[in-house]
């Protein structure tokens, strides 16, 4: 045999089970099925799936030690490690003690270049599973005949806009296309200032809204971090509403009422300076700030009173839309909040670079000065048939009602885990976090053993991060179709990191 021939053999023997399959779909369709043919549908069904979490590499390199024959080595990772370092912005990161080279992705499996494959039980971007076959098609059939920009007419963008204003309140009814989640804050931070004529910014503590020199300077996550420059004197910081570790707590009687209150004090202070802010951004779940959920009634009544001052609201929705909270498309909607942005990215276009502002009307009116608004690359043909396609998937394959089921089903197991470090288990749907703390009554941050659980999680090939302003709030936050074995391979091995600690 030669080598072509043993490294075809896994394609061959998925396409050959594709082939079963599709015969024994048809005779069914016609009516004209028999034992013969329907014997095998359910075990060619079965291992097809199964075949999603078996790396090629790792099929090809046995059949080729059978037949003798040199085996596929993978790329020096010291190399490219260092490659990087010569020929990439510096600041670049890496994650985990050892790397890992990924080549390939199938669904929520990750396959790197020596034959191994890893649970991705972080990547929310990859929202429907990597590599999903639906998307991959219709992108490449539109690829293949069109790709254009929106200074010519064409279906795809008012599709697309239709379609994702009607997931949202009625007021949420024009669409703007960009590029990526900082982009689209940027462009809602431009709206806000031009519509109030005002130039501060409110945003929660702990907050990452982008990476544009703009939008740094609103996310204290960065400009408090390493290397950051400190706040600048447009942004006003508002306490997160972390009823774990921050000012008011679930022991307080009401956590949410007293969170609005400083908002409120605040507004009427800067009422007498003339000194309102313009807008007021914040995350519904917040993601870097420790995959927290505001207490009840915190959002809305935060929203609500911004309103009464003229301040108008940016729901930032780019880490937890798109139904990953599971009893909501929208994180938003889970608090009833009422907002005047909505900010949309990473798993709009399921990791092709797709990213929207939704707003009202009169902001868009207001917006349209005379000075034209030209993005290239946004609300392309290709970017709006990629976005329409994840909202088929999520439709029709009920992916919202399988996060609320597979993350209540997760979110309880968590619960279950005893053990000293555990402090928190926050978050909703398939956005979770766990909260390791060294001391319940101080709070201190387990931050090293959240490194290390990681680590660990990542030696039994299965990938989480780590995240919060203390980075010891472990982040779970898989592509949606991720499946009840999924949690419980993730919660085994939880369960053996935190017995080996
Ligand atoms: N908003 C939030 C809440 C985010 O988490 C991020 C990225 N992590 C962004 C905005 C920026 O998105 P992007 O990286 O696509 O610019």
């Amino acid at each position: 045999m030669s080598v072509d021939e043993v490294d075809a053999v896994y394609y061959l023997i998925a396409a050959r089970l594709c082939v079963s399959l599709l015969m024994c779909m048809k005779r069914r369709a016609e009516g004209t099925s028999s034992d013969y043919v329907d014997v095998s549908f359910n075990d060619a069904a079965a291992l097809l799936r199964d075949m999603i979490e078996i790396n090629p590499l790792a099929m090809q390199n046995r059949l080729r030690a059978a037949c003798q024959l040199p085996e596929i080595s993978a790329d020096s990772q010291n190399q490219m490690i260092g490659k990087r370092a010569e020929i990439l912005g510096r600041n670049l990161s890496v994650s985990y003690k050892k790397p890992i080279t990924i080549v390939r992705g199938a669904m929520q499996y990750l396959l790197d270049d020596a034959g191994e494959t890893y649970l991705d039980c972080v990547n929310n971007v990859c929202h429907v599973g990597h590599a999903h076959p639906r998307i991959v098609r219709a992108m490449t059939r539109q690829m293949a005949t069109l790709n254009t920009n929106t200074r010519y007419l064409h279906n795809s963008i008012l599709q697309y806009a239709e379609r994702l204003s009607a997931t949202m309140p009625e007021s949420l009814s024009v669409c703007f296309f960009v590029n990526s989640g900082s982009e689209a804050n940027d462009l809602a931070l431009r709206m806000a200032r031009s519509f109030t004529d005002r130039r501060k910014i409110a945003v929660l503590d702990g907050a990452y809204h982008g990476h544009t020199h703009s939008i740094i300077e609103l996310s204290p996550y960065k400009y408090e971090g390493r290397g950051g420059a400190g706040q600048v004197e447009s942004t006003v910081k508002l306490d997160m509403p972390d009823t774990f570790r921050g000012r008011y707590r679930s022991a307080h009687q009401n956590p949410a009422a007293a969170y609005v209150a400083d908002i409120e004090r605040y507004l009427h202070r800067v009422a007498e300076t003339n000194e309102k802010p313009a807008a007021f951004f914040a995350e519904s779940l917040l993601g870097c700030g420790g995959q927290i959920i505001p207490p009840e009634g915190y959002l809305k009544e935060a929203f609500a009173l911004m309103r009464s001052h003229g301040v108008v609201s940016v729901a930032d929705e780019v880490q937890v839309g798109f139904g990953r909270v599971g009893s909501h498309f929208w994180g938003c909607d889970k608090h009833d909040a009422l907002r005047v942005f909505v900010t949309l990215g990473k798993p709009i276009g399921n990791v092709h670079p797709l990213a929207a502002v939704v707003t009202t009307p009169e902001i868009a009116d207001a917006f349209a000065n005379g000075m034209e608004y030209f993005n290239t690359f946004g609300g392309n043909p290709v970017s709006c048939t990629i976005g329409l396609t994840v909202l088929d998937i999520i439709e029709e394959e009920g992916l919202q009602e399988h996060a609320l089921e597979v993350g209540r089903y997760l979110k309880e197991q968590l619960s279950e885990i005893i053990h000293r470090l555990i402090g928190d288990i926050c978050g909703a749907g398939l956005f979770l976090g766990v909260e390791l703390v060294r001391d319940m009554e101080t709070l201190e941050p387990a931050t090293v053993e959240a490194a290390t659980i990681k680590n660990m999680l990542r030696n039994e090939r299965i990938l989480i991060s780590t995240d919060g302003p203390c980075e010891n709030v472990l982040k779970i936050k898989p592509p949606i179709v991720f499946s009840r074995k999924n949690a419980d391979q993730l919660l085994s091995a939880l369960n053996r990191a935190f017995q080996a600690l």
